[in-house]
């Protein structure tokens, strides 16, 4: 049987601090959750606000395969609110650690938290609500209670049982024993929710399956509470290539997915994050790149297409040979022995100096040392910006596309957005150019700084990164664009 996926990045990860989803932002990452393939999306809590309320029932209406899923807690509001919002299930939850029950349920014993359960899986039994039952804080309790407070629950007809690691504080080992005890116990399906406060989410939630889970809590990104949560893409890739346990995740929609939420949460993938990290599939360094261009396997644990991307080489201050002489071969240039290594020198000089070197650096030092004038096909004539308060920022270009004058104006969010709009514009005929990533790092402090900005732009499956140094940020943002363009069309 095919381990089982409950989504919580609409409820868990949108606890994430700072995050915070329109009902519209919540359909959208909910059916892209659908597609990917998930079995239940935990879409929110309906009791907790109007918008949660009507983001659960409009994607219980929006017709999605995935069972939809509501949290709440053993309250009789919060059973109501899932049901009237058309949730399929609830993901229940009753405290299970000393501290939570003292905390948050004071004055009551354990046995009350079992009556209080027990009456409230009942009621969500008699609302045709499927009850997924957890006990929160479960591994700071005793296993002991939580034995009997899950036999309690499934004497109340509750479909499932889950097993929090509410603060993360659980280890493999503990996961896999305790989840072998409990899945020979009870007889129905049982989960795992981790918590990646000690960075141990991911191979917990590995060793709980190992040990008879099978179901998995898990998010996208591996949002969530402080840390957040079991990242689903690092939970579903580990153990489909490393353990041979198969999910009904479509792995070609990973990326896709990831990079919704990044946009959508406006939480960015720290560029180191394992599969749909900038650099997960990215080679820099020369001696990788010239066994990689022979086999692909040779520094690539899965290919980047399994997870729906493409493998990037950047060249770098360790470009090597190979990296430079694929570059040259596009570009149609020949060099001989003694201008390669001066080409491979000036490049190592730019890194030495602690600049990212760009393929436009590369691309001048090729065409220094081998003295080729190139004509550039597109110029920058004229820039001129609107922008300030209650205005929107409009950007006018006057660009020399092949020798052709192009005048277009556009808006945007923001004086820099507004002229690469226009810029965009102008060159849409000739080119479909899009912008990948747009890095700026100020030189030096104070509002005189030089800004660099760092451009990748794609063109079909070419990727080049571009620079623009000033102290202008509009004209750095610009001047990195044009360059990119140049080495594009
Ligand atoms: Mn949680």
């Amino acid at each position: 049987m095919k381990l089982k996926i409950l989504d919580t990045t609409l409820r868990d990860g949108e606890q994430t601090p700072g995050v915070s989803l329109s009902v519209e932002q919540k359909v959208l990452i909910a059916s892209a959750l659908d597609k990917l393939g998930v079995d239940i999306i935990e879409a929110g809590t309906a009791i907790a606000s109007e918008g949660d309320f009507k983001a659960i029932k409009e994607i219980s209406q929006a017709g999605l395969n995935a069972e939809i899923c509501s949290f709440a807690r053993i309250k009789k509001e919060d059973i109501d609110a899932a049901a009237d919002a058309e949730a399929d299930s609830v993901f229940m939850v009753a405290p299970s650690s000393e501290i939570h029950i003292k905390s948050k349920f004071r004055g009551k014993s354990e046995e009350d938290v079992i009556q209080i359960s027990v009456e409230a899986i009942e009621y969500a039994k008699d609302r045709g609500l499927i009850v997924e039952f957890g006990g929160e804080d479960a591994s700071r309790g005793k296993l002991e209670f939580i034995k009997r407070l899950f036999d309690a629950a499934i004497d109340a007809k509750a479909d499932r049982l889950s097993y929090c690691d509410t603060v993360g504080v659980l280890t493999p080992e503990r996961a896999e024993s305790i989840m072998k005890e409990l899945s020979s116990q009870f007889k129905v399906p049982i989960s795992i929710h981790c918590h990646d406060d000690f960075g141990l989410a991911t191979i917990n939630t590995i060793y709980a399956v190992k040990g008879g889970a099978t179901e998995i809590h898990a998010t996208i990104n591996g949002l969530g509470e402080r840390a957040g949560n079991a990242a689903l893409e690092e939970v579903v890739i580990a153990l489909e290539v490393l353990y041979g346990i198969e999910t009904r995740i479509n792995k070609k929609n990973i990326y896709n997915t990831s990079k919704l939420v990044e946009k959508l949460t406006r939480v960015t993938i720290p560029p180191n994050k394992p599969i749909v990290g900038d650099n997960a599939f990215t080679h820099e360094s020369g001696i990788h790149t010239s066994a990689l261009l022979r086999d692909s396997k040779t520094y690539e644990p899965i290919s980047p297409e399994m997870v729906g991307r493409e493998r990037l080489l950047v060249l770098g201050k360790h470009a090597g040979r190979a990296s430079v002489e694929a570059l040259m071969k596009e570009y149609g240039y020949k060099a001989t022995k003694e201008q390669m290594l001066e080409i491979l020198n000036r490049i190592k000089e730019i890194g030495d100096k602690g600049k990212r070197v760009t393929d436009a650096d590369v691309k001048t030092i090729i065409e220094t040392v081998l003295q080729i004038k190139r004509e550039k096909k597109v110029k920058l004539e004229g820039l001129s910006i609107v922008s300030g308060m209650g205005i929107t920022p409009t950007a006018s270009v006057k660009l020399k596309i092949n020798g052709h004058e192009k005048i277009e104006a556009a808006t945007g969010l923001g004086p820099v957005d507004a002229a690469i709009n226009a810029i965009k514009k102008a060159i849409s005929e000739y080119a479909d150019i899009e912008l990948i990533s747009y890095h700026v790092d100020a030189i030096t402090g104070g509002t005189d700084a030089l800004v660099d900005v760092i451009i990748q732009l794609k063109r079909g499956n070419k990727i080049v990164t571009a620079r623009g140094a000033r102290t202008d940020i509009i004209m750095a943002s610009v001047e990195a664009f044009i360059e990119g363009l140049n080495m594009l069309v």
